[in-house]
């Protein structure tokens, strides 16, 4: 058995990453909107298919420009799931707005289109959908709602690079999409994240609030002949070097995607027999196409939970639980509220555990993972 523990996650860097990194250093170019990010930005309006994308530093300040975007303030509110990052909530609160959580679906884990009417109010103003583990929510009738009673739909596709809903790219389906970069996610620059944008006259504003509410960007194009304070903004733009590495990491993106869709189906395949045990594996409903950003089983009970997670720390493997809801936390319970019951959202929040998953998880440590969480239940079983 191997001696060193195996991580949950690994970033995969090339000789390309490397080659990247050392010419951006090379160019002396190492503020925001170099080469490197001219070229990130083709191949995300590319490969998206979203008319305007914009490198940020984080899909937090894509969340945070997003909510600056639908003019949220004081007294409106915004519908989301709890069973998410933090970020998609403070984007919210940071603005004055409410966040209010309606529940998730059993099966994909996203927000229950068919409890979102029931939440909107006068002040709703808009829905932030999360597409959990790169799997898609029902857009469709999410934007057809939207579309009825007027309200801005934001994407937190930070998990969503790579996946599809119908054929369309997570990100690029609803008003705004906010995509992440962070080391934990599948195309990586450590921190980073992008914001895809629908609409021409927002994305002239995203521009700016991106560049701490100044036209600098129209500027350089020579559309203006000097810049200057237009609008409120913050810095939201990351150095040069980063899209250095991000572009190295974007151009091997199929490379990084089959080889993650490869552990993902073999833990697929291989934990079936799981089922036996009432134990649940993910589920990709026909018309979305994931990204194996995740994996992640669906114990009985908490405390099966806890005890897996002990018998695999034993065996060093890391297998990490996810989001605490949010409507159960300190600041969930001061600054939003709850449309309904939560139920699923509890109750798999504290079942749910996500097994290692990266584009280097060799072969042989993988099947000692699912042969651990195969001891694991026939132990449980015999007992
Ligand atoms: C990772 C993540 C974020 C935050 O991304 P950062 O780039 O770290 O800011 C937000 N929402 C969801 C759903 C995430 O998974």
């Amino acid at each position: 058995m191997s001696s060193n523990p195996l991580r949950f996650n690994l970033p995969s860097i090339t000789e390309r990453e490397w080659a990247y990194v050392r010419q951006s250093l090379e160019s002396r170019h190492l503020s925001g909107d170099g080469g490197f990010t001219h070229k990130v930005h083709a191949w995300l309006k590319d490969h998206t298919q979203s008319p305007h994308a914009l490198l940020v530093h984080s899909c937090t300040a894509a969340l945070e420009m997003s909510a600056l975007l639908c003019d949220l303030k004081s007294g409106d509110e915004v519908i989301m799931p709890s069973f998410t990052f933090v970020s998609t909530a403070n984007a919210v609160v940071l603005r004055g707005a409410q966040p209010v959580f309606v529940d998730i679906r059993p099966d994909t884990l996203n927000i229950d289109e068919n409890k979102i009417a029931a939440a909107i109010t006068p002040k709703t103003k808009a829905i932030f959908v999360v597409h959990y583990a790169g799997v898609a929510c029902e857009m469709d009738s999410i934007l057809a709602l939207a579309q009825r009673h007027n309200l801005k739909v934001v994407e937190d596709a930070a998990q969503g690079l790579m996946a599809k809903y119908k054929g369309k790219a997570l990100g690029a389906i609803g008003d705004l999409g906010c995509i992440s970069f962070h080391e934990t996610k599948n195309l990586v620059s450590g921190e980073g994240g992008s914001l895809l944008i629908r609409n021409p006259e927002l994305a002239l504003r995203a521009e700016i609030l991106r560049e701490k509410g100044t036209n600098r960007s129209q500027f350089f194009r020579g559309q203006v002949d000097k810049y200057t304070w237009v609008d409120v903004g913050s810095s939201y733009l990351p150095s040069d070097l980063l899209a250095a590495l991000l572009m190295a990491q974007l151009e091997r993106a199929e490379e990084i995607t089959a080889k993650r869709l490869k552990v993902w189906d073999l833990y697929h395949r291989e934990l079936i027999s799981l089922e036996r045990y009432g134990v649940r594996r993910p589920f990709i409903p026909s018309h979305c196409e994931h990204n194996a950003h995740m994996y992640y089983v669906i114990t009985n009970s908490l405390d099966e939970r806890t005890q897996l997670i002990q018998f695999l720390k034993e065996q060093k493997i890391q297998a990490p639980f996810h989001y605490v809801p949010l409507h159960t936390s300190p600041a969930g319970r001061r600054f939003s509220r709850a449309h309904g019951q939560l139920t699923h959202t509890e109750q798999l929040a504290d079942r749910l555990l996500r097994l290692p998953l990266h584009a280097e998880l060799e072969a042989a440590d993988q099947s000692r993972i699912i042969q651990a969480v195969h001891d694991f239940y026939q132990q449980a079983a015999q007992s």
